[in-house]
């Protein structure tokens, strides 16, 4: 094994910042990564043996203790449990007698939650030893591991069709359906592929491709919304030896899966709007980071890059332009969300755990190995092929003044046609929730747990940078759901769980805000428990990023439109009390020491 690993290391030319690639590899042939390998990557990398351990430790699917021979992450986003994730892990559990969160007693299987990874138009999902199996049945699951115990490859397991599109293709080979419900500006195919760059780009100069997209007016589809064309021409000005275009792909935000969808039916648009990017900055470098639960699109997208090498649509002087040198590198995520925040994604490009940087400098100064870096989301650079071909004033006639084209959403829940829907800036939630068939709607999180939850007084609203703007994702609740206890505890465990935990306010306002939200839903809150909970969630606001920022959104929003659900819950005779239950302490108490406690009731 010590042969491999070396092996292994030597591929990346001992590059440290390779350490992400370094630990799929070693992980893939021996399971996990042991302290053998450690002590190696420490010597051959020249970087301590405890930032290895750091790395391994801040990413979901990397681990430094023997996991099973198969490995079932099971998502845990609100939407699978909404249709039906208990019973498929309880079945799991049964049928390859293990619990989740361990390795069975024979180290065949391992089986963990995980949070959202894209599927939320197709749940329950699970990813099983890298490959993606969704719309799990209790029954489906006890077929699956019945053929894993009879030893079938995991390939062979996917035997209920594809999921359509190019998921049919032989690099793909998945059951993930498109669900494709409504197409516009992006997502329609009067598009052929790398003409801008075989006709478009000798003829222009890089300060007119950046006209066009200011002239745009596109902003960031990642959620944030910063004018591209801007963004660019920072890019363009900052000085360094090398500059750089990444692509974000790393999705996570629950409840969205649209770049999914693009970058299985459209990644030639998403790689040309590299290309063209690195065009107008002058960049060379060109990084795509696809979160680890993409994966099963890795070979296939490899392979449109390799294709696109072979036409000199990538690599040294691209379409004869003197000087255009320009090449684009997949870099596999390994599951965390922060990574979705641009600092903390370039972090983990340079092979470290992903924690955001402090800012500025801002990576257009300095970015990604400290060269001036522009990040751009998968649906931004898919749209500047069309804008580039069809013109700005083609873009700005979609949508609205302050919100320009179109915006793809993920639909998911209670609805009746789950899936991704391209409309114009300014439709409102009334008409979004009509065209994807949502009957008598509860509530809407829109843009993911860090975004809002709105009731029925907000669905005459826009979706627009003006007044509900959106990253993406839309997860619908019928009337009959407990927003409170499914909703809003399932959103504050995700933030939890995924706090990278650099920030005292995010590391522990979150788990103090869920403490006293349980103590209300478990019907021992007063008044003034909401109002701390208000209080409590503005702290929360000087945390370093945008996760920590927003963790308290699911409180805050909640009170804000549901208020009436919290006030059902709390006691109406009691004005204060000190939060202290005897019996919760003496049971934690006692189970922390290893006794049973003898409570004041019994
Ligand atoms: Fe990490 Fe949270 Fe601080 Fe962001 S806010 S840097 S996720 S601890």
């Amino acid at each position: 094994m010590k042969e491999k690993i070396l092996e292994i290391i030597s591929n990346y030319n001992k590059d440290k910042t390779r350490l992400m690639d370094i630990l799929h590899d070693i992980q893939s042939i021996a399971g996990y990564v042991d302290a053998e390998s450690i002590e190696l990557l420490h010597k051959e990398l020249g970087i301590s043996a405890s930032q290895v351990r750091e790395v391994i430790s801040f990413y979901h699917f990397y681990s430094s203790e023997p996991l099973g021979k198969v490995n079932i992450y099971l998502n845990d986003s609100v939407t699978a449990i909404m249709h039906g994730r208990e019973a498929i892990l309880e079945t799991f559990e049964k049928e390859c007698n293990v619990k989740e969160g361990s390795v069975s007693e024979d180290g065949q299987f391992g089986l963990f939650h995980t949070s959202c990874i894209g599927m939320n138009d197709q749940e329950p999902a699970a990813i099983i030893n890298g490959k993606m199996f969704t719309r799990l049945t209790p029954y489906r699951v006890k077929e699956i591991v019945k053929d894993l115990k009879s030893g079938k490859d995991i390939k062979e397991l996917i035997y209920e069709g594809d999921g359509g599109g190019r998921n049919a293709l032989p690099g793909i080979h998945s059951m993930v359906c498109n669900n494709i419900r409504r197409r516009s500006a992006l997502l329609t195919h009067d598009y052929t592929p790398f003409d801008v760059t075989k006709k478009v780009l000798a003829n222009t100069s890089p300060e007119a491709i950046i006209d066009v997209v200011e002239a745009s007016n596109i902003r960031g589809r990642g959620g944030a919304g910063f004018p591209t064309g801007m963004k660019w021409k920072f890019g363009r000005k900052a000085v360094g030896d090398h500059h750089v275009i990444i692509c974000n792909a790393d999705e996570g935000e629950p409840g969205t899966f649209k770049d999914r969808v693009i970058l299985t039916e459209f990644p030639e648009l998403v790689f040309e709007g590299m290309v063209i990017a690195g065009y107008a900055v002058g960049a060379d470098i060109g990084l795509l980071y696809l979160r680890y639960e993409y994966k099963y699109l890795l070979n296939y997208l490899n392979g449109i890059l390799a294709d696109m090498r072979s036409k000199k649509l990538l690599g040294n002087g691209i379409n004869k332009i003197e000087g255009f040198n320009f090449d684009i590198r997949i870099q596999l995520g390994a599951g965390a969300y922060i990574c979705g925040e641009e600092s903390a994604l370039i972090e983990s490009l340079e092979g470290k755990r992903g924690e955001p940087r402090d800012k500025p400098p801002f990576p257009v100064e300095r970015g990604y190995l400290n060269y001036p870096t522009v990040v751009n989301n998968v649906e931004t650079l898919a749209l500047i092929p069309k804008i580039i071909t069809k013109g700005s004033d083609w873009f700005l006639g979609l949508g609205n003044k302050a919100s320009a084209g179109t915006k793809i959403l993920s639909i998911s829940g209670d609805c009746n046609y789950p899936g991704i829907y391209e409309v114009e800036w300014g439709t409102t939630i009334k008409d979004i929730l009509d065209m994807s068939g949502s009957l008598d709607v509860q509530a809407i999180q829109v843009a993911g747990p860090s975004g809002a939850l709105i009731g029925e007084k907000d669905f005459g609203r826009q979706i627009s940078y003006t007044d509900l703007p959106t990253g993406g994702s839309m997860i619908v609740f019928g009337k009959e759901r407990d927003i409170l206890n499914d909703v809003v505890m399932n959103f504050l465990n995700f933030f939890i769980e995924e706090s990278c935990g650099s920030c005292s306010t995010c590391r522990n306002m979150t788990s103090v805000l869920k403490e006293r939200f349980t103590k209300i839903l478990n019907g021992r809150g007063v008044k003034s428990d909401i109002d701390d909970l208000l209080n409590w969630s503005e702290l929360l606001k000087v945390s370093r990023c945008g996760l920590g920022q927003t963790a308290a959104n699911p409180i805050t929003s909640s009170i804000t439109n549901f208020r009436h659900l919290y006030e059902n819950l709390i006691q109406k005779d009691v004005v204060f009390d000190t939060g202290f239950d005897l019996e919760e302490s003496v049971k934690a108490s006692c189970a922390a020491v290893g006794r049973q406690p003898i409570l004041h009731n019994m």
